[in-house]
């Protein structure tokens, strides 16, 4: 071993392990990093109870509860005995249909199993496709503000990133003009998450065609984070990228985390949605495919019960989930054009979020919007996410995805820490 540059101190021994930087600072790209911040400054001693408006799981409210279907799928996958061995990589066959027939019933084509690939999560699909796409050199474009698994993830890959607007004052559209001048011979890829975290928009079918159109000029992918696909209460329908799939290669990432309301059964999918088959000829397929033999499948028992979960879970269900968040969505909104402060550029429409921009200077003491994420959890026990997370200083991303009684206490939290903390006009 080499010596460090011959003596120096002499008894200090020199160890040949460091942790590389974007691992140590992971926490800080990550919103569950920044929220285990926020959270820790909720005083013990609050004999109310915490509000979580930070992050998008409202699993624990039993108005969010996963249909008894769902579970008894789980429940029989379990018990059946057929899924305690090890999946392929790619996910056992009859999960991978059955996504590929759940997907397609939105779609102008057919995917087939082999276009599904069965991941932990979304979390994990990302990672698969970021893995496959990261060489020297290469940069993809990302939205801001955004979801900050996909810059940590860009960062461990080495691969470089470079931001588009979403702009508030257009419902929160692309800036395609931006995408353009942003993209080069070393683009890979445009990230677009539709419905929309943290924005809690939905984009149009027209746009999504002008985005189509735009990746295909430039001669790169889309990859559609879809993961809160048909969660909208808006004017907008739910539109998959992969309709556009005859335009430009489309890679759709998804799960059940969000529609099912069950994040911790980490079961989501890649799927390849290219009609005209350019992810294949390129390799990018094969790749994934490849990629997935050295990453980590979710249970098995759970892809067991996808089929199941996908056939029996009835329109009720989701006619429920949807009136909730088209309420729960109401009062946020409702309840925001209340406080001074803090403005709404636009009323959600889908996802379990909303950002809204924070009016520093007419706060007192206050220095920014971790500032004010921090003294609101230490004096009214309600945790929101700064948008400085996101790239967004000055913006918060609130969470309507809880129990209506607890959003409406809350929320009369927050105003209540406006007004004591305003600044006093003449
Ligand atoms: C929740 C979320 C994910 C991760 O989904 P999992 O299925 O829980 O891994 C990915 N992208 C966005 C935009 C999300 O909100």
């Amino acid at each position: 071993m080499e010596s460090g540059g011959g003596g120096g101190c002499g008894g200090a021994k020199r160890w040949g392990f460091r942790p590389n930087a974007a691992a140590a600072s992971a926490a800080t790209w990550s919103v569950r990093g920044t929220l285990n911040k926020i959270r820790a400054a909720v005083p013990a001693g609050d004999a109310r109870v915490a509000i979580p408006l930070g992050n998008g799981d409202p699993s624990l409210f039993a108005s969010f509860r996963t249909p008894a279907a769902a579970e008894d799928a789980v429940v029989a996958a379990v018990r059946s005995a057929q899924f305690n061995c090890y999946a392929p990589a790619v996910g056992i066959p009859s999960a991978r249909s059955a996504i590929a027939e759940y997907l397609s019933r939105d779609l102008p084509y057919k995917l087939s199993s082999d276009d599904i690939f069965v991941t932990g999560g979304c979390t994990q699909a990302v990672d698969a496709v970021f893995s496959i796409l990261a060489r020297p050199g290469v940069n993809i474009l990302l939205p801001m503000p955004g979801f900050p698994l996909y810059e940590a993830r860009s960062v461990f890959s080495g691969i470089d990133v470079r931001y588009f607007d979403l702009i508030p004052e257009k419902g929160w559209e692309i800036d395609l003009e931006a995408v353009e001048a942003l993209a080069d011979e070393n683009t890979a890829a445009m990230v677009i998450i539709n419905p929309n975290n943290p924005c809690g928009n939905v984009f149009t079918y027209q746009h999504l065609a002008k985005v189509a159109e735009t990746a295909s000029k430039l001669g790169i992918m889309v990859i559609a984070d879809e993961v809160y696909d048909h969660l909208v209460f808006g004017s907008n329908p739910f539109v998959p990228m992969g309709v556009f799939g005859e335009t430009v290669p489309v890679v759709t990432l998804g799960s059940i985390s969000k529609r099912w309301v069950v994040p911790g059964w980490r079961l989501g999918w890649v799927a390849i949605c290219d009609p005209k088959g350019i992810l294949r000829e390129t390799k990018v397929v094969d790749s994934i495919a490849s990629y997935l033999n050295i990453s980590t499948d979710p249970a098995t028992f759970i892809q067991g019960a996808i089929p199941h979960i996908l056939e029996n879970t009835k329109e009720d269900f989701f006619n429920k989930i949807i009136a909730l968040l088209r309420e729960t969505a109401d009062i946020c909104y409702n309840a925001i054009k209340e406080i001074e402060c803090i403005t709404c550029p636009h009323k959600p429409e889908g996802s379990m979020f909303v950002m809204v921009k924070l009016n520093i200077s007419c706060l007192e003491h206050i220095h920014d919007d971790v500032d004010f994420c921090k003294k609101l959890a230490e004096e009214e026990s309600v945790i929101i996410l700064p948008g400085s997370a996101l790239g967004m200083k000055n913006w918060l991303r609130i969470t309507f995805a809880i129990d209506p009684s607890s959003l409406v206490d809350g929320l009369g939290r927050l105003k209540s820490f406006c007004r004591r903390n305003a600044k006093l006009r003449n």
